[in-house]
């Protein structure tokens, strides 16, 4: 019988590199990729300004992701 337990839990979520839009930083991101498509807000930790993150997710990880500036 299939049983889901805590301790078989996989973790769905991997760092990414993505470009600040606005100072143009490499950033490193944690994303959640137990969603197949999500878009959040997460703050440049260089330039402290939001940005809008969309990511897609398929079955072997991470798929792509679209990044822009609050006010784009
Ligand atoms: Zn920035």
């Amino acid at each position: 019988m299939f049983r889901k337990t805590p301790t078989h839990m996989q973790q769905y979520t991997e760092p990414a590199i993505v470009d600040c839009p606005c100072c143009g930083e490499a950033v490193e991101v944690l994303v959640d990729l137990s969603v197949p498509l999500q878009e959040y807000t997460e703050d440049c930790p260089v330039c402290c300004r939001p940005m809008i993150l969309k990511v897609t997710s398929g079955e072997s990880g991470l798929a792509g992701i679209e990044v822009r500036g609050e006010n784009d």
